[in-house]
């Protein structure tokens, strides 16, 4: 749902503890839609992350205790780590969904095409989003931004349908939203992220063991690759953005593979003064994968934009092509300016509550 702007550091953020009135006007018509539906296909973006696998997983096991049929149908399998979640290696891949349902649910998604799964539209297809600039596909949609994870809004969609917050919905609530906000460090958390997390520690999650899964799994060449891959990191003139690259070679040389850099790109940002961090991963030749992560209100999301890619404020990411040396220019330049534009506007709502405090 669009929320109204919420006001800065110390203002009153608008309350959202559990369902207010707007959320339930906008759950109510998916509510109706699953209630007279009996099969549905669940699916989210291709590479899916820790967002895209909670939201899927507690929705297919909420659906599934209402008494409906749900497979859950995406592109790529779960990170390696995500295995270990309830549900997650029967997820089916394939890029074609088939014809057996009723309804597709689409979940953290900011396209249709995104899904990289074809044939999803020839079903009702609602549309359950947090991305900003979802493209607002689907015969129903429910979209809000303000929502730190689509976990959330899954979250909202299990009571509004009166499904039990088993122990398998909580867990993959619970993991939406610790990966979805970077493990409790991006400016989307709000006081319902903690009152939703309240709820599903009730329930029974318990936030050591998930957290130990998704962070503490890892396998020797991952580490290696990592360190690879900081070693060789860049950093800009000022010392605010980090630059980090990973090609093929890079990748088998410390014997880690692509899908091992997960989360590594958060690591520049724990410097102190590194404000930004962008991760260049070749595809082949000059095809790069971009992904960017931003503190505070430095807004890379509209980065990625430039480059028809999408995201949020703090974590975004798209696809380019181009010398690398060039790209890492034009990169830097991008996302200077976009630091620029969050210290300028720090600067004047300083100055501003400066001359307040002189006139009062
Ligand atoms: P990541 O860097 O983890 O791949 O993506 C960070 C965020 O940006 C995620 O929310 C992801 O959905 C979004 N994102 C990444 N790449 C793209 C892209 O090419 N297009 C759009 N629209 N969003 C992207
Ligand atoms: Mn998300």
């Amino acid at each position: 749902m669009m929320m109204t702007k919420e006001a800065g550091a110390g203002g009153a953020r608008p309350e959202r503890l559990g369902v207010g009135p707007q959320a339930v006007s906008e759950v109510q018509p998916i509510v109706d839609a699953i209630s007279v539906r009996r099969r549905f296909v669940l699916s989210s973006h291709s590479r899916p992350d820790g967002d895209s696998i909670g939201s899927q997983l507690a929705l297919a096991y909420a659906l599934r205790a209402l008494g409906k049929e749900v497979e859950v149908v995406n592109a790529d399998p779960a990170p390696g780590p995500l295995m270990t979640f309830p549900g997650a290696p029967d997820i089916r891949i394939a890029a074609n969904v088939g014809d057996d349902f009723d309804a597709a649910i689409i979940l953290e998604c900011s396209d249709l095409a995104r899904t990289g799964v074809t044939g999803l539209d020839q079903f009702f297809v609602i549309n359950i989003d947090h991305h900003p600039g979802n493209s607002g596909y689907g015969q129903l949609r429910w979209f809000d931004p303000s929502a730190a994870a689509c976990g959330e809004m899954v979250f909202e969609l299990v009571r509004a349908l009166g499904a039990p917050l088993t122990l398998e919905v909580a867990t993959h609530i619970y993991l939406a939203i610790l990966t979805d906000t970077g493990s409790f460090h991006y400016s989307s958390i709000s006081p319902r992220t903690f009152d939703i997390c309240r709820q599903v520690l009730e329930a029974g999650v318990n936030p050591v063991t998930v957290a130990r899964s998704v962070y503490d799994s890892n396998n020797m060449g991952r580490l290696k690759l990592f360190g690879a891959v900081l070693s060789a990191m860049q950093l800009d003139s000022n010392g605010r953005i980090a630059i980090v690259y990973l090609d093929h070679e890079m990748a088998r040389a410390a014997g880690g593979t692509y899908e091992d850099t997960e989360g590594l790109i958060n690591l520049p940002l724990t410097v102190k003064e590194i404000q930004a961090v962008v991760f260049f991963k070749q595809i082949e030749g000059e095809q790069f994968r971009v992904s960017m992560r931003s503190k505070g209100e430095i807004d890379i999301g509209a980065v990625a934009k430039e480059f028809a890619g999408g995201g949020h404020k703090n974590a975004a990411g798209c696809s380019v092509t181009g010398a690398i040396d060039a790209l890492q220019k034009l990169f830097i330049e991008k996302v200077g300016r976009a630091i620029q534009v969050e210290l300028e506007t720090r600067d004047s709502e300083l100055d501003t509550r400066h001359s307040k405090l002189e006139t009062s």
